[in-house]
């Protein structure tokens, strides 16, 4: 039997993508989703607000693919042309719907009415369809017997749209699992033969600010996140769209637990990131940056013999400054950093060397880390590596 791989490209458009002042990210968007609906993207390309050129592209593309889509250029100012030359591409006119004349106008309880009629203008021979979110509706022609798609370029209406659409069968099983601690060549050890390329289901890793995101796309893909998820064991903090900040408050929350913080090189980094989650009142009590030895002593505790013999960066300390925040601010868990971030060495101290501590009623646990990095890569590995023990529990 043979299979049939349906071609798909991807056309944006927008003076803004070329200049660099927007970041193309609906071609990624929509290389992803159209392959997670079986489609291989042959071509995907960005041109400029001009007529002609969309019509001409619409025109190579619709010859090159059994599926266009646009996106960018819908809007109703002047810049706008995509509807234009989609119109152009397919050498058919453009008729105004009066069904989406007043629906447009209802939605933009009727402001600029000339400029926002140009959005109830579809080629003939074509249709259009809902905007669930924005003004713009999407719009559909057959080009040369291709069927090309105009979607409006706000990532947000994009996405809304493009749910909307009818591509041929219902998109492949996805799992996203999240990754914090090995790196990208660790991970890739670690998984071995499950990560080979062309099998069934896909798989893709990409790296972002120390954390990995494993896809696992097609037939088998809850196997194969049950597999990935037992070699790496909880180095899997979450799926989908999972933060590691996010996982801490949704984990303290479930175990009624509440936490403080007290932070020397991490300086705030640890508070900042886990008052960013909205919710967060639930289980933060509060921090402190204590930087000097002075302040390790006077807010959090820390005992000046221990100071004044070990320095600031030993684990005696860490224990302390976690002990002296779950004190001072009454909560189940402390956990602290202490540490070199560079650029120099201290206290006789390599960059990158320090401690983290997590104090609870069951007892104080100190963590030892090491490896030299640029200054605000320490600093960001000492706050997720304090999420992350947050995330197994203390
Ligand atoms: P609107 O109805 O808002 O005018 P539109 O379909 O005309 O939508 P554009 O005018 O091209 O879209 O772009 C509107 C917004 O969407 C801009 O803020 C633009 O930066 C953003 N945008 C457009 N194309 C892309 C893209 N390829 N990737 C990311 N953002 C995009």
């Amino acid at each position: 039997m043979s299979v049939t791989v349906r071609r798909a490209a991807i056309l944006t458009v927008g003076d803004e993508l070329l200049a660099g002042r927007t970041i193309n990210t609906n071609a990624a968007w929509l290389g992803d989703e159209l392959g997670r609906h079986g489609y291989n993207v042959v071509r995907a390309e960005t041109i400029p607000d001009d007529e002609e050129e969309i019509a001409r592209t619409i025109c190579r593309l619709a010859d090159a693919a059994d599926l266009v889509v646009v996106t960018g250029g819908l809007g109703p100012t002047q810049d706008d042309l995509t509807r234009e030359g989609l119109a152009r591409a397919a050498g058919v006119a453009l008729r105004e719907d009066r069904g989406l004349l007043t629906q447009i106008a209802e939605r933009t309880q009727h402001r600029a009415q000339e400029r926002n009629a140009r959005m109830a203008l579809v080629p003939v021979g074509g249709a259009a369809f809902e905007n669930p979110v924005g003004t713009a509706p999407g719009l559909r022609l057959t080009v040369a017997g291709t069927p090309v798609y105009a979607l409006p370029g706000p990532p947000a209406e994009l996405r809304a749209v493009f749910a909307g659409l009818d591509l041929g069968g219902a998109p492949r099983s996805r799992r996203i699992l999240r990754v914090y601690g090995p790196h990208e060549a660790e991970l890739a050890e670690t998984l071995g033969e499950l990560l080979a390329r062309g099998g069934e289901p896909e798989m893709g890793v990409t790296a972002r600010g120390s954390i990995l995101t494993v896809s696992i796309t097609g037939a088998g893909a809850d196997e194969r996140a049950a597999a990935v998820r037992a070699r790496l064991g909880d180095h899997v903090f979450g799926e989908d769209e999972d933060t590691l900040p996010g996982v801490v408050v949704a984990t303290l929350r479930e175990r009624g637990q509440s936490v403080a913080v007290a932070e020397s090189l991490t300086g705030g980094a640890i508070a900042d990131a886990i008052v960013s989650v909205p919710g967060a009142s639930d289980v933060f009590c509060g921090g402190v940056v204590a930087y000097t030895a002075k302040a390790k002593y006077d807010l959090l505790g820390v005992p000046q013999e221990l100071l004044d013999e070990a320095g600031t960066v030993d684990p005696r300390v860490a224990q302390a400054m976690a002990n002296g925040a779950r004190a001072r601010f009454d909560a189940d868990i402390g956990v602290a950093t202490t540490g070199v971030a560079g650029p120099d060495p201290h206290s006789g101290r390599k960059v990158g060397d320090g401690y983290i501590a997590i104090a609870s009623a069951a007892g104080t646990r100190v963590i030892e880390r090491t490896g030299a990095a640029p200054r605000p890569i320490v600093r960001r590995r000492f706050t997720l590596d304090a999420l992350w023990v947050l995330c197994r529990g203390a």
